[in-house]
């Protein structure tokens, strides 16, 4: 009996030790979500170790908080004493013509100080200890906490080198070989112009046709190589570029007189400013009425300006049959809009994605019968990009398109400073 007791107490306090080391092995387990927040955690870092492209994360003040190896890679630091240090020493940045990064060109910076995501591909990142230099691409967005405020930023850097030589060689090729044919085809078009001309040639009304038909094939020719010299100048950044202050109500006013000329459809132009036209305001000790429109200073080289207004404005009468175009100029303190309006055929939704890539065409019947390169759009978008400006278009088939444009504003002081001037106006008055 005796020896039963002492069996079965053994047995008892062997469970119980059992179920207690369980319980207590159950409170130290993890529950599947606070696992998986833990593997995250773990295969996030290990992911950020692994990517070839460059991470690097920083508080709200700019320093670097992480940095992974292949950003060190990039920069010439070591990790160790990278971090801690404010991004700009670590980060030695500047422009193609060897200027240093203003704040206000440091996509770190930008997004630390707006809270957008910047993006920049011609950053030139120098190593460090060495005068080693690399085509950065770099992708910036923000961090913020629980209380939407921004603390921080997260930054994806990419060494593009070798795509930027490719780019480049190929827009060099491009651009001798459209230069060298230009001069054969303006020589073969001048020649087919003088057997045209009764004046200097007769020829019959047969060859008359054909050659009317080799001269309009041939001033596409023209065109298309002048598209594509200006294309490739405009992707290797030789594109000339003479910015100055330019007030668009002036310039676009006088622009508009310009284009009214060469439309030789029936179609009516009109020029607007702000939200319903320009502000009329009374002159109470005159008693007469005078016109104010508002300043939109931008600065850009006024002829790049005027070749994409032009363009977007040749591309409305295009493909309009008949109806209004409405050139448009509205902005607020940071921006200024403008916008080409027409009530033409209209782009096909699944069109509109890739209508600011090189060489797309709608493909309809018009664009077939209508001459053109698919390349101006692509130009304008490039042009209007190195004023750090945004293109897009809305659309309805059958009602028209809108093409808007937005250009960083430059405020009276900026304007000032940038002409060299200590005044400027506020309004500008008409009559
Ligand atoms: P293209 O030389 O063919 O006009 P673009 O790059 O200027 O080349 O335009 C690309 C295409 O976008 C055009 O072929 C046309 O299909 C479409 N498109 C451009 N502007 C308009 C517009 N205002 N209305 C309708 N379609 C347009």
């Amino acid at each position: 009996m005796i020896v039963w007791i002492i069996i079965i107490g053994g047995l008892i306090s062997i469970s119980l030790a059992t179920y207690l080391k369980f319980q207590a092995a159950k409170k130290t387990e993890l529950s599947p979500a606070e696992e998986a927040t833990s593997g995250q955690k773990s295969s996030s870092s290990t992911v950020l170790e692994a990517v070839s492209d460059g991470v690097v994360i920083l508080d709200n003040k700019g320093v670097i908080k992480m940095i992974n190896p292949a950003a060190c890679a990039l920069s010439g630091w070591q990790q160790k004493d990278a971090i801690g240090i404010d991004h700009r020493s670590v980060f030695k940045l500047s422009n193609e013509k060897g200027k240093p990064y203003e704040d206000s060109d440091n996509p770190l910076s930008r997004t630390l100080a707006d809270g957008k995501t910047h993006r920049d591909s011609n950053a030139i990142l120098t190593e460090n200890g060495s005068n080693k230099s690399i085509v950065l691409s770099m992708s910036v967005s923000p961090l913020f906490d629980s209380e939407q405020e921004i603390n921080g930023a997260i930054g994806i850097l990419r060494d593009i080198s070798q795509e930027k030589q490719a780019e480049k060689q190929r827009a060099e090729f491009i651009s001798t070989a459209s230069h060298e044919m230009r001069t054969p085809v303006a020589s073969i078009e001048g020649y087919l112009a003088l057997a045209m001309n009764p004046k200097v040639s007769s020829i019959d009304d047969k060859a008359r046709s054909y050659l009317v038909k080799a001269h309009a094939a041939t001033q596409h020719l023209g065109s298309l190589f002048q598209d594509l010299l200006t294309s490739a100048k405009v992707e290797d950044g030789r594109l000339t570029n003479h910015p100055s202050v330019v007030e668009m109500s002036s310039f676009l006013t006088s622009l508009t007189e310009d284009l009214k000329f060469v439309v030789k459809k029936n179609i009516a132009v009109e020029f607007v400013v702000g939200n319903n036209g320009a502000l009329i305001k009374p002159q109470e000790d005159t008693g007469s009425i005078r016109v104010v429109q508002p300043i939109y200073n931008i600065y850009a080289d006024p002829e790049r300006i005027r070749e994409v207004v032009t363009n977007l404005f040749d591309n409305a009468v295009k493909y309009t049959e008949s109806g209004k175009i409405t050139i448009g100029l509205t902005g607020d303190n940071d921006i200024v809009q403008l916008y080409i309006k027409d009530t033409g055929k209209g782009i096909p939704s699944n069109d509109i994605p890739h209508l600011f890539q090189k060489f797309y065409r709608v493909d309809s019947s018009d664009t077939r019968t209508e001459s053109g390169t698919g390349l101006g759009l692509f130009i304008t978008r490039k042009i209007i990009e190195m004023y750090r400006g945004r293109i897009w278009v809305e659309s309805k088939v059958g009602q028209g398109s809108t093409f808007y444009i937005n250009i960083p504003r430059l405020n009276n002081q900026q304007a000032a400073e940038l002409s060299g001037n200590s005044t400027t106006k506020t309004v500008k008055p008409t009559t």
